[in-house]
Formats: structure tokens, sequence, C-alpha cells
């Protein structure tokens, strides 16, 4: 499967009317997909996504990332 990267105004546009955006999560996705901040909407330094992307169950965090 060869999933188009989407770029970042995309992903925040879809982020602004997303379900986890009304929960209270930033829920910007991943540039490569798999991962959505988990961090609070307007939060400032990276996105974090705490539940994908952990190498092991002990790690504190799982996906960060910069835009
Ligand atoms: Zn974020």
């Amino acid at each position: 499967m060869t999933a188009k990267r989407k770029d970042l105004a995309t992903r925040q546009a879809e982020a602004a009317r997303s379900g986890a955006r009304a929960a209270g999560y930033c829920a910007l996705e991943h540039p490569n997909g798999g991962a959505s901040c988990t961090r609070s909407p307007g939060h400032g330094g990276p996105h974090r996504d705490f539940y994908n992307g952990r190498q092991s169950v002990t790690d504190a965090s799982g996906t960060e990332w910069v835009e």
C-alpha cells in the first residue's frame, strides 16, 4: 500500500474537525500516518502520540514529532 503523504494544511484541517479534537486533543496526524497527537490543542513543543509507536510497554511515551 502506498499511502500518499498529506501536507500539513490538510492534516490540520482534518484534525480541526475530528472527534479527537472535540474530545480535547490536538489530533494532528503524523506525516507518515499511524499516529495522531494526544496533547492539548494549541500546545507548544513537539506533537506526541502517547498510545502509538512505543517500542516497548515500558516506554514513557509513544511517537513524538515536530512539524
Ligand atoms: Zn499536537
